[in-house]
């Protein structure tokens, strides 16, 4: 027992090395030593299924990175196929051993090998030798499995290169950032990193803090030249967010924290990175996965400061003819914003999420994009390289033929960008006469002109957590008010749906932080809310003042799940209305609806039908609660799917019941720009729908292009099924079959 603690810190301890190399290397010493066998080696497979040699200690070192088995060979192929271990007494001498000449493993009789498994996939074979003829233990066996568990935590993903050398097809996998293929040469984005600048003592405080003023001003300016040349150029969307930067640059939380570290002796660089690195820690702390990615746009602000305080050269892409792909850790908007237009075709990003700014400044910009990959190895500037944005893979030196097959699918993605482009002033309607309304989500004010430009008709839900995210103390009445203005104003005329302060559980706020064992079941949404209700009537205040004399506003109250919470909310808001009279303002009662996230709020809502105006669905928290599945953690985020049967039911349960009661229904969560799930909301009357601006054409394009009827048919018929796969196949089918599959790889 005492082995095998020591051995899961030797692994945690090697997941901690920089290079996987290394961390291979470490653990296979380690099992070496531990279990006083003569071979430990790691087999890892690669893109084409082969096992390739990642690491051994006791078969002839030469080997490594060299010696492949293909796919099903040998004992350690039979270990990938069966998934399950393989012991051998005398393994040179089973039907299904398989020699490799340069490993002079012939040695070695007894053998035990254990598949690494990881999200259902054999990623690789780990297998222990000895020179003695026996079969291993159960507990040799057992400890092995245990081990082989542990090492699928600290493998990358990326496969490795099959034994053919560098320059052959690889294919990486990261996630979906824009959709689209971009086909160019790699261009690497290695800017400064502020993160690894050193404290040191501040020499002279008061010249220190006047140079950074100035820094501020004039990286304030350079953000404001870059939004303008890529203003002029490229779309309406992208000066967005330049204004994030702006917002941020702004902040006095940013300026004075660096002040006063440099007043508290720490040089420019060192106090930039230690206030940098704070914010940024309490925004990827964040579990709201929008708010979370917004720690990147402080990183690549950080770094852009430093880079203009150290004075180091723009870092503009040279020796490259032809389509441009930016590769690196973080590619900023300002690596974007020093590619030529014309030319890029593509980002690559080690790191971040689709809800990166560098994912959303993609989207606007209409190239393709791919996040989190992992450090991309052997990929150097002119490296060709292709991004499909589509699946979320990366496919460095591709082959002639994989080249020609994503440029005929690159043609088709551009023919159907041209004919959704003439789609944005036109109503969602179905062929059949079924009118649905399409409007976007935003968090950001930065946010607010995608939406504009891709036709939203409203906005269907604002996250109004970020102005309490970038303060240094809850926002003021005066604060609040001009933020929300702004929003309303941006869309005078149609509904905007605020919602009030989701915060809580692990969303810190950095003023009130919040520690709980559970938070997702914890002080969250309406719950803090009413707990802190000082807050919420100088929100709610806030929210009717900015709407004076419009109809815009509707408010939205999350995570409620009993009927105390929404009688308290309706007595706060009279409070708030009387106050405001009295002061003297034209104020007016806005609409008042719930977000069914929790499921306890679907068997009430035929009671509460009375005391609300409308309801939206969250189905991101409505699937996490009914799944019971957290959906930012990666560990189960493949068992996260919002088509499950049991989710279905319960949206075709609230369908029925708001039909009945005559509540107004949309939903805004990612369901909603899932082309497969919208055909099943239509069949089940949702006639709202909000998501990100950059889906509302796709969608528009494909109520536009079926029938109401046909999509209560499907509807039907997967209401019967009681699996998701099966699920998917039949309204994937469907979009097949009307001409509508050219959405599926870009949803
Ligand atoms: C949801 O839960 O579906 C939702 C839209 O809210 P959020 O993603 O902000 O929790
Ligand atoms: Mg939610």
């Amino acid at each position: 027992m005492n082995a095998l603690l020591q051995l899961t810190r030797i692994v945690q301890a090697a997941a901690q090395a920089e290079e996987t190399d290394d961390q291979v290397r470490l653990i296979v010493e380690a099992i070496h030593r531990s279990m006083g066998v003569e071979v430990c080696s790691l087999y890892i497979a690669a893109a084409d299924g082969s096992m390739l040699l990642a690491a051994t200690e006791g078969l002839d070192p030469r080997a490594v990175g060299h010696s492949s088995l293909p796919p099903g060979r040998g004992l350690v192929g039979r270990v990938a196929q069966t998934r399950h271990p393989v012991v051998v007494a005398d393994a040179p001498a089973h039907p299904d051993f398989c020699y490799l000449a340069e490993t002079h493993e012939d040695e070695f009789r007894s053998f035990c090998g254990v598949p690494v498994v990881r999200a259902g996939a054999v990623i690789g074979v780990l297998v222990v030798q000895s020179r003695e003829p026996r079969l291993m233990s159960e507990e040799e066996q057992a400890f092995l499995v245990t081990l082989a568990t542990q090492l699928a935590l600290v493998l990358p993903t990326e496969p490795l290169a099959s034994a053919g050398g560098s320059n052959t097809l690889r294919r990486v996998r990261g996630v979906k950032g824009a959709p689209g293929t971009g086909i160019g040469q790699a261009w690497l984005c290695d800017t400064v990193d502020l993160y690894a600048v050193p404290d040191r003592p501040c020499e002279d405080v008061e010249a220190a803090i006047d140079e950074w003023r100035q820094l501020l001003a004039q990286v304030s300016a350079d953000v404001e030249t870059e939004r303008r040349s890529m203003e002029q150029e490229l779309s309406e969307g992208v000066a967005a967010v330049f204004s994030a930067y702006q917002m941020l640059l702004n902040d006095p939380g940013l300026r004075l924290g660096v002040e006063q570290a440099i007043a508290q002796g720490n040089w420019l660089p060192g106090a930039l990175r230690q206030v940098v690195h704070h914010y940024a820690e309490l925004f990827r702390a964040m579990e709201d996965p929008y708010l979370k990615a917004r720690h990147e746009d402080l990183h690549h602000l950080g770094n852009k400061l430093y880079q203009a305080w150290s004075g180091a050269p723009e870092h503009r892409p040279q020796g490259i003819d032809g389509p441009i792909i930016l590769v690196g850790d973080k590619v900023s908007v300002s690596d974007i914003a020093a590619c030529d237009p014309q030319r890029l075709a593509g980002i690559v990003c080690f790191s971040g999420s689709s809800l990166s700014h560098t994912a959303v400044l993609a989207n606007a910009l209409g190239v393709a994009a791919v996040m989190g990959t992992g450090k991309l190895k052997g990929v150097d500037n002119g490296v060709p390289l292709i991004v499909d944005g589509n699946v979320g893979q990366v496919i460095v030196h591709p082959s002639a033929s994989v080249r020609r097959e994503f440029e005929r699918l690159q043609y088709a993605e551009q023919a159907l960008k041209g004919e959704l482009a003439g789609l944005r002033d036109l109503p969602a309607t179905t062929t059949d006469g079924v009118r649905i309304r399409l409007l976007a989500n935003t968090g950001l004010l930065a946010d607010i002109s995608p939406g504009l430009a891709n036709g939203a008709e409203g906005i269907g839900l604002y996250r109004t957590e970020m102005p309490f995210m970038i303060s240094d103390t809850f926002p003021s009445e005066e604060d609040q008010v001009n933020t929300y203005s702004q929003v309303l104003a941006a869309y005078r005329g149609r509904p905007v749906y605020m919602r009030i302060l989701d915060i809580g559980g692990d969303k810190p706020l950095p003023y009130f932080p919040i520690h709980e064992d559970n938070p997702a079941l914890g002080w969250r949404g309406i719950r803090f809310c009413l707990d802190n209700s000082a807050l919420l009537m100088t929100q709610v205040r806030a929210m009717l003042r900015a709407a004076a004399g419009g109809e815009e506003l509707h408010i939205l109250l999350p995570m409620i799940s009993n009927t105390g919470e929404i009688v308290a909310f309706h007595a706060l808001l009279d409070d708030a209305l009387a106050q405001l009279t009295e002061e003297g303002l034209p104020v007016r009662r806005p609409p008042v609806g719930i977000m069914v996230e929790v499921p306890a709020a679907i068997s009430l809502l035929p009671a509460w039908a009375k005391r609300l105006d409308f309801v939206s669905i969250g189905s991101n928290d409505l699937s996490q609660y009914l799944l019971a599945l957290d959906r930012n953690n990666p560990r189960v985020a493949g068992a996260y799917d919002h088509i499950h049967p049991a989710v279905l039911q319960e949206i075709a349960r609230i369908a029925r019941i708001t039909r009945e009661t005559g509540l107004p229904l949309s939903l805004c969560g990612e369901m909603a720009s899932d082309p497969a799930a919208v055909l099943f909301l239509l069949g089940t009357g949702v006639r709202q729908l909000s998501m990100s601006a950059s889906k509302l054409p796709r969608i528009k394009w494909l109520l536009r292009s079926i029938t109401e009827t046909e999509a209560a048919d499907l509807t039907g018929r997967a209401l019967q099924l009681d699996n998701s796969q099966a699920i998917r196949t039949l309204l994937e089918n469907a979009l097949h079959e009307r001409g509508l599959g050219r959405l599926l790889g870009s949803e």
